[in-house]
């Protein structure tokens, strides 16, 4: 490969550009988080969810070569794991099923019985914060960001907020969680019980007197579940979703977004780091920043339909901005913001200096 030494110093530069941002990103979402995680002991109304998938686990049978000899096959178990933050609780969980899918439609499955804990043990939590790593087949994608706008005010929430990872920057607790049930289930397998398949690893693991609050959900259930989602054929992406890392709700199907989630006022649709509003179809209706308050929907038993979405009257003479319009901070009408989010202060705190040495050198 040739090239002048201009094309190198350009190469050079670019790449400290993207590291920069990266490392910022990096140190910017761990520190929302810890600060959210924080600021629960004095907010009793908001909760916050870490969750992550577990590599599949192998099920298997204690005495292997007589089992499988006489029929018996390897299943895998899917395992959605996370922990749950309330006060200062700390709360370990595990959705395990044996359907393996992976997509936002079941995400919201495996979430689901995690949704209905918050709203039985928790009645003063109206808001609930996700984290999670940002892989576009799972988490970071159009049609999670439809249920998230929809799904938590079905459940009677008022709203709350997804944050993401900056990439290859995911692993957390929720990680020890799925390791932790995984070396049980390998333990009882070395002990000789057979663990030949989902339902029989919730089995055992429930047995084992673990600490991890479990959940199963069968293969036909989610199947159920997540053919009665309803999902709408029209979904647009959100502009510059390779980039968000935070979605903050503030009605149903209005979503404000931003590349980095703001320290300083964790969950909030605080108006800093250059919000952005984007609104599902089906919901333009609804006026942003008009939360809706409904009353914690019973939970329906097994069999009983999912309600459909609630659509709230909007508020006359209240302007709806078009998707992408970003919202103006709080206090400062008529401001025009850059549409584009420039880089802040504090990524800049990453010098220049190296490249100035650089360009220095070559000359
Ligand atoms: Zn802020």
């Amino acid at each position: 490969m040739r090239g002048t030494v201009g094309d190198l110093v350009d190469a050079v530069t670019a790449g400290l550009q993207d590291y920069r941002t990266h490392a910022f990103n990096i140190r910017n979402q761990y520190q929302h988080q810890r600060n959210l995680r924080q600021n629960l002991a004095t907010h009793p109304d908001e909760c916050a969810i870490h969750i992550d998938f577990s590599e599949n686990y192998n099920c298997g049978f204690g005495s292997e070569v007589m089992a499988v000899h006489f029929g018996a096959s390897h299943q895998q178990a899917t395992l959605h794991t996370g922990i749950l933050y309330v006060g200062e609780e700390a709360i370990p969980f595990t959705s395990v099923s044996d359907c393996r899918r992976h997509d936002p439609a079941a995400i919201w499955s495996y979430l689901s019985p995690v949704l209905d804990y918050v709203s039985q043990n928790y009645p003063d939590v109206s808001k609930v914060h996700i984290f999670s790593d940002g892989p576009t087949t799972q988490y970071r994608n159009k049609t999670n960001f439809y249920l998230f706008s929809r799904e938590l005010y079905i459940r009677g929430f008022d709203g709350g907020s997804w944050n993401f990872s900056e990439a290859g920057h995911g692993k957390g607790a929720a990680d020890g969680v799925g390791a932790s049930l995984k070396r049980t289930g390998d333990r009882l397998q070395s002990q000789g019980k057979d663990v030949p398949n989902a339902k029989a690893l919730y089995t055992a693991l429930q047995n084992s007197g673990t600490s991890v609050k479990l959940f199963f959900i069968s293969d036909t259930d989610l199947q159920e579940q997540t053919a009665h989602l309803n999902l709408p054929g029209n979904l647009i992406p959100i502009p510059g979703t390779m980039r968000i890392h935070q979605l903050i709700l503030t009605s149903q199907g209005h979503i404000q977004y931003r590349d980095v989630s703001c320290k300083d006022h964790p969950g909030d649709a605080c108006g800093c780091e250059g919000l952005k509003a984007f609104i599902f179809p089906g919901f333009e209706a609804a006026p942003p920043g008009v939360p809706i308050h409904p009353p914690r929907v019973p939970i329906p038993p097994p069999g009983v339909p999912i309600p459909p979405p609630r659509v709230p009257i909007p508020a006359p003479g209240v302007p709806i901005p078009a998707p992408g319009v970003p919202i103006p901070a709080p206090g400062t009408p008529n401001l025009p913001v850059e549409p584009s989010v420039p880089l802040s202060p504090a990524r800049d705190q990453v010098s220049l200096l190296q490249l100035c040495y650089i360009s220095r050198a070559v000359k």
